[in-house]
């Protein structure tokens, strides 16, 4: 019998995006002629100094945005708006205080395809993934920073997505927190399969997880130079060609500082 081939999802086509706001008669280009090329399953992260167009790029990807020139392709298929392809978490959680843990992860299962038994196995499945098992009926203000934002990846990964979109989620978070959730982040893209786009104003974040770092100018916002980072899993941070790789980069990034 012949093999069974699942397509390959998480592909993503951007074609000379330009974007430029107009801000009290003034014009801001936010993006300008910004070309990328994302495989299945990769991840990809993305460092800039602020008001690049890191944030413009990803609601755009999202749909959220729409650009002015260009074109976004996912799995060959233009975006013209937000769906359930493509899952987003920001720096604040952005979780409905009202709902339980449960029932926000619930929630971006609501208008998707399925009977009610398999969406509940697959919130319970995320809420073991993120490791918050034990918290499903907690409300989003019982839970700590680490915690909302586990719950945010999770709501953002309930419907498969073959994107995910990740912008400065842990930012906000306390250094060690942030160092836990990281290795959370790589368990969780390895067990999903998912094609990841990570912000981060954190070098060093994008250097352990991404297989290839975005850096980008502003003024306007622009693809500067794109970095394989061809070091072997898991990173160590204390190696010397992950510090060298880590310093090229950050004195780059500081030139606009
Ligand atoms: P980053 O995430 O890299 O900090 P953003 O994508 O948020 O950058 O913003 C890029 C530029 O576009 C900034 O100059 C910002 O002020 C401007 N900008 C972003 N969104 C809007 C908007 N909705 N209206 C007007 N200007 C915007
Ligand atoms: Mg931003």
């Amino acid at each position: 019998m012949a093999e069974t081939l699942t397509p390959a999802r998480g592909a993503l086509a951007l074609r000379g995006i330009s974007r430029t706001f107009h801000v009290g008669g003034r014009e801001v280009p936010a993006l300008a002629d910004v070309s990328l090329s994302v495989a299945t399953g990769e991840f990809v992260a993305i460092v800039g100094p602020s008001g690049c167009g890191k944030s413009t790029l990803l609601r755009l990807i999202a749909g959220l945005e729409v650009p002015d020139h260009g074109s976004i392709a996912l799995d060959g298929v233009p975006v013209t708006g937000p769906g359930l392809t493509r899952g987003i978490v920001f720096q604040d959680h952005r979780l409905l205080p009202w709902l339980t843990v449960e029932k926000n992860i619930a929630l971006a299962l609501r208008r998707g395809p399925g009977p009610d038994a398999a969406k509940a196995a697959r919130v319970a499945e995320l809420i073991a993934l993120v490791g918050l098992s034990g918290f499903e009926q907690a409300l989003p203000h019982q839970l700590s920073g680490g915690m909302s934002q586990r719950a945010a990846i999770a709501r953002a990964l309930a419907p498969r997505p073959p994107v995910l979109l990740l912008d400065e989620p842990l930012g906000a978070l306390d250094s060690l927190t942030r160092t836990r959730l990281q290795d959370e982040l790589l368990r969780i893209w390895e067990t999903e399969r998912t094609t990841v786009l990570l912000i981060t104003h954190d070098v060093e974040e994008a250097l352990v997880l991404a297989s290839r770092v975005i850096v980008m100018d502003p003024r306007p916002g622009r693809i500067a130079e794109e970095v394989a980072v061809d070091l072997p899993r898991p990173r160590r941070r204390e190696a010397m060609a992950f510090v060298t790789l880590r310093q090229r980069i950050a004195a780059r990034l500081h030139a606009y500082a």
